[in-house]
């Protein structure tokens, strides 16, 4: 069966058809400035790079030029969109209700809306990728992967924030986490890696990338993670501020007469990396200027560090131990400076890099020596494929 993996923004629409007779990608694309000037198509198919220009008044249209681009004559790779045996849309915020990915009907929209509030930026758009794909495939089935879902497995002790109670009870406000799909996909791979069975293992998975999170996942169930309600807690990031005493937000607010949403936007979009460095949110341009010099930028690198050694730390106390720490996403796949930097100084706890092995790239491999007892791995994360997964298993019930 192929099938289509959606992830709607409020302005673009990435889609991937995946063939999952062997799990090959046969068309990777984006859709953006959807409803904006410049709306533009890009599809890399067999080898080549396929791009149509045209105005896009909303996500129905950008649905529909994603088909016609699949299904073109010579750029396409599929001759008709009944081909397209189901569709798995990347879900942000799923609340409590959902703790693992669901066929989509008019219950699930209706439990996705409900979550508006929690996903105020994400979820609309979701919706409207859902919305417009099932307009134009209205035959075909489809499936909700949440962000949040494999983080459901939290004790209240973990999930909770010290709050009254009733903030949790009335408003939901707790701990939620992120990135789900990729902690979920990466640590079952990592046990397959091991040959090992998740029950035997206490791991703890660190996705780094512009945005970045930890996850502590004891026999295969996740028991903390970093982010939060949003995704802003946790450690900095590309733009975001990672977790800060709350007051902060009151006293700038108070200082620069600016409003608590202005506030916020600067926690997400200003800060981090970004904020630091003032360089960039990239961290490859934030790791040359630190390179070359530049103070800011080194504090800035150092700070992800520290705070991602604090979280390994704290997840390895809270688990009794860790047989293993995954690193995955952009930076975590990529930067071999960055992962010898993180496990620096992590003898006291069995963590030992093998400078050799660690000299890789996007590739899964252990990278601790023989004589650490806690194994050190580079797993790249694959999030469509975890999505296509559980789309397939759904759809054909197995
Ligand atoms: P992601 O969100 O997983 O796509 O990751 C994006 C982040 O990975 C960006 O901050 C990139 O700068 C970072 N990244 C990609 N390659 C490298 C690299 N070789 N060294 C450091 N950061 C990298």
């Amino acid at each position: 069966m192929k099938i289509l993996i959606v992830n709607a923004g409020s302005s673009s629409l990435k889609y991937q058809l995946i063939d999952m007779d062997d799990e090959s990608t046969l068309a990777k694309g984006l859709v953006e400035r959807i409803g904006i000037a410049g709306s533009r198509l890009e599809q890399k198919a067999k080898g080549e790079k396929y791009e149509i220009s045209q105005p896009l008044k909303d996500h129905v249209e950008a649905c529909k030029l994603m088909l016609s681009a699949l299904t073109d004559k010579e750029h396409g790779v599929v001759s008709s969109m009944d081909e397209i045996g189901a569709v798995g849309h990347r879900v942000l915020h799923g609340g409590m209700k959902f703790t693992k990915s669901v066929i989509i009907d008019e219950n699930v929209i209706e439990a996705i809306k409900e979550n508006i509030p929690l996903g105020p930026l994400h979820n609309p758009a979701n919706l409207m990728g859902i919305r417009a794909c099932q307009e134009v495939m209205p035959n075909t089935p489809m499936v909700a992967v949440f962000d949040t879902a494999f983080h459901q497995t939290m004790p209240p002790k973990a999930f909770l924030y010290g709050l009254p109670m009733d903030y949790f009870n009335r408003l939901k406000v707790r701990r939620y986490g992120f990135h789900g799909t990729s902690h979920r996909y990466v640590s079952a791979r990592t046990a397959e890696f091991l040959g090992k069975k998740p029950e035997e293992l206490r791991l703890i998975t660190c996705h780094l990338g512009n945005g970045s999170s930890i996850c502590a996942v004891y026999h295969g169930h996740c028991v903390d993670t970093s982010m939060g309600i949003t995704p802003l807690e946790g450690v900095i990031m590309g733009t975001r501020s990672g977790a800060m005493d709350p007051a902060v937000v009151q006293f700038v607010c108070d200082n620069d007469h600016i409003s608590a949403d202005e506030m916020l936007e600067i926690c997400n979009k200003k800060s981090g990396l970004l904020g630091i460095s003032g360089v960039s949110s990239d961290m490859r341009d934030v790791m040359k200027a630190a390179d070359e010099g530049n103070e800011r930028a080194k504090i800035a690198v150092d700070m992800l560090v520290y705070g991602v050694k604090k979280y390994i730390g704290a997840y390895a106390a809270a688990m009794g131990g860790v047989d293993a720490i995954v690193f995955t996403a952009g930076i975590g796949e990529n930067n071999a400076q960055l992962r010898e930097m993180i496990m620096d100084g992590m003898d006291f706890l069995g963590c030992r890099v093998d400078p050799e092995k660690n000299a890789v790239r996007g590739e899964e491999r252990i990278i601790s020596t023989d004589d650490s007892t806690v194994k050190i791995l580079v797993i790249p994360t694959n999030e469509e494929i975890a999505i296509a997964r559980d789309t397939l298993a759904l759809v054909t019930g197995k």
